[in-house]
């Protein structure tokens, strides 16, 4: 059969042509255009559609700041209506009524307890200019300088919030001290018990290190926690645990910093994910969602931590009106349309569907989550001739039997082959094995359908590539 050459059209000819420019220009940093090498040229709700004509459902959402999905209505009528009524755009720190708006129903929102006795700073308008402000207030409250941070933990790329996340490179700000705790988890347990037994022992041991006065903790400024982690593997921190912390910190007068950057606005399946436990922190750090996909972050805390002179905390970007008000129309609209409970009632469906999939796929370790925020964990159950999974069968012939090793190669296949049907999903977690869902919340029944029979569908095909890879190399 003769074989025809297919001229390359043009749109797919533009498309490379992009792709190669910034793969030539942009930093060697760059991340999800490694993974995921789309040119997306137009969006709407969970679709964005590819400069090469392709249509793609986006679990990504923004790195989780699209509550509301791409473009939705009601964000771009509050973008227009500024536009329109001539107001400026940017102004730092002034009271503007676009400003007052955000503020009204951005506290409209919060746990009431908490809302009527609290103040918000406006920040840098990044997640990591909030925690790197909360940080601030807390020392300067307390005038300690101790923070007490968590495993696994990711607040951002400044060096203070980096030096309270999980190590990097970089290695973070030499001159916050950090202690790191334990962050409770089933699967991957840290005391090896998993359930309720594990949180105890985190919280003994996190009291231990506080009461102790040779633990070599320095007096703590703060303690910040993720209520779910969301870098760190889509992992929920416990309710009773979170209920633990409140309880260690209150009694020690140590202010407690929730970062709800991804989990806040309904996410999680509560408005703030701090409500599920029914804790009141001192301070939430905010930001991705709450711009309605523009950048804005703020800090709101306990109005009595508020000891900052005038310019404590400055920064020029903290007055974008277009971000407050396609934040504010986002607020109203989880508010108003209760999605956080519609986050949470399809959420706990698509995990018990996930859950399913595991009984075939001996590959999915674990599968968790809170509201739309899911992970699927990928391992190598095969991995039985390695060091580690000797330790493990020895471990599992003592009843004491660990997970599977990770498989962070599998999970880069899984990614790869969603993309290939149309599916943009992120990778998460300590080993990079970690598939991350953070959908719209307002996804439809049969959207999650289409989710979930592509990623099934990726996962089988990575699962045989990978498969007859192994079998190609085996020694005969
Ligand atoms: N806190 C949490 C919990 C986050 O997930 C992130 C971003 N992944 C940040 C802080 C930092 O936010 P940003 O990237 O906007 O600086």
């Amino acid at each position: 059969m003769a074989v025809t050459e297919i001229a390359p059209s043009a749109a797919t000819t533009a498309h490379e042509g992009i792709l190669r420019r910034q793969s030539i220009r942009e930093s060697a940093a760059r991340t999800y255009a490694r993974s995921l090498p789309i040119v997306p040229v137009r969006a709407r709700g969970l679709t964005i559609e590819g400069a090469d004509g392709r249509r793609y459902l986006d679990c990504l959402s923004g790195a989780g700041t699209l509550a509301l999905g791409h473009n939705h209505p009601v964000v771009l009528e509050a973008i227009r209506k500024v536009i329109d009524s001539g107001a400026p755009l940017h102004v730092p720190d002034l009271a503007t009524p676009v400003k007052d708006a955000f503020t009204t129903e951005l506290f409209e929102t919060l746990p009431r307890q908490f809302a009527d006795h609290a103040r918000v700073q406006f920040c840098g308008p990044t997640g990591t200019d909030a925690v790197e402000a909360a940080l601030e207030l807390v020392r300067t409250a307390t005038g300690r300088s101790g923070i007490l941070a968590f495993t696994g933990a990711d607040h951002g790329m400044t060096a203070g919030a980096m030096t309270a996340g999980a190590p990097t490179a970089s290695g973070g700000a030499p001159d916050v001290r950090v202690t790191r705790l334990p962050y409770p988890q089933d699967y991957r347990c840290p005391f090896g018990v998993g359930g309720a037994r594990s949180q105890e022992l985190a919280g003994n041991w996190t009291e231990t290190l506080l009461d102790d006065p040779k633990s070599g903790v320095v007096p703590s400024a703060g303690m910040i926690l993720e209520p779910v982690q969301g870098e760190g593997g889509v992992i929920p921190g416990p309710d009773s645990w979170m209920r633990r912390m409140r309880k260690i910190t209150a009694d020690r007068s140590i202010p407690l910093i929730a970062d709800e950057v991804q989990t806040g606005v309904g996410r999680t399946g509560a408005f703030w994910a701090v409500e599920h436990s029914g804790i009141v922190p001192d301070v939430m750090v905010m930001s991705k969602a709450i711009g309605g996909s523009l950048p804005l972050a703020v800090i709101v805390y306990r109005s009595d931590l508020d000891c900052w002179e005038p310019g404590a905390h400055v920064g020029t970007f903290r007055g974008n009106q277009l971000a407050m008000a396609a934040g504010a129309a986002t607020l109203a609209h989880v508010r108003e349309n209760r999605l956080a409970e519609r986050a949470a009632d399809l959420g706990a469906r698509m995990i018990r569907r996930l859950r399913g999939l595991a009984a075939d796929h001996p590959a999915i370790g674990d599968v968790r989550g809170r509201g739309l925020m899911i992970g699927l964990e990928l391992v190598d159950p095969e991995a039985a001739e390695s060091a580690e999974a000797t330790v493990a069968a020895d471990a599992r012939e003592t009843g004491a039997a660990g997970p599977a090793p990770a498989d962070p190669v599998l999970a880069a296949a899984v990614q790869r082959e969603c993309l290939a049907r149309g599916l943009i999903v992120e990778l998460a977690g300590r080993h990079t094995s970690v598939v991350s869902l953070l959908p719209p919340l307002t996804l439809t029944d049969e959207q999650a359908e289409a989710v979930l029979d592509r990623l099934a569908d990726a996962l089988s095909a990575a699962e045989r590539a990978i498969r007859s890879r192994h079998e190609t190399h085996r020694p005969h």
